[in-house]
């Protein structure tokens, strides 16, 4: 986790929205890291998770994700969750919750859903406090600013 808040770090270096994901694989490697890059290459759909999510795939010869676990400092969106069953990942664990934007504990509830193809084990609260005040300090930050 302490990878995934460095990564998120960074990313409010960057002025990006500051969230932080690191892939690990059943060894406890570090398969992928990265922060939100969703200014920086223009892309929307440039979360931190759908990085480390293909970069992972990519390292592993397009093995997916079963084995593998991914820590986030946010709850992830519907997309990423979404990405998440197509990537077969095993285990999420994530900082923040997101009442508003997230779809794991809020939102579509995408894992609870009945036709679900593949339910992630998800842990959410890690580090809980530290994550939403370095959400919070980013907001503030930018509206001041
Ligand atoms: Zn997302």
């Amino acid at each position: 986790m302490s990878v995934a808040f460095a990564e998120a770090r960074a990313a409010a270096a960057r002025g990006e929205v500051p969230v932080g994901a690191v892939l690990l694989g059943p060894d406890g490697t570090i398969l992928a890291r990265a922060g939100n890059r969703t200014e920086e290459l223009r892309d929307p759909s440039a979360h931190a998770e759908m990085l480390v999510m293909r970069a992972a795939v990519q390292a592993r010869d397009g093995a997916r994700l079963s084995d593998c676990a991914l820590y986030v400092t946010l709850e992830p969106c519907p997309m990423c969750a979404a990405a998440a069953v197509h990537f077969r990942v095993g285990r999420i664990l994530f900082g923040a919750y997101d009442p508003k934007g997230g779809g794991v504990e809020h939102g579509p509830r995408l894992f609870a859903r009945r036709d679900c193809l593949h339910r992630p084990e998800t842990i959410g609260g890690l580090r809980e406090r530290e994550a939403a005040t370095m959400l919070r300090g980013f907001f503030r930050d930018r509206r001041d600013g």
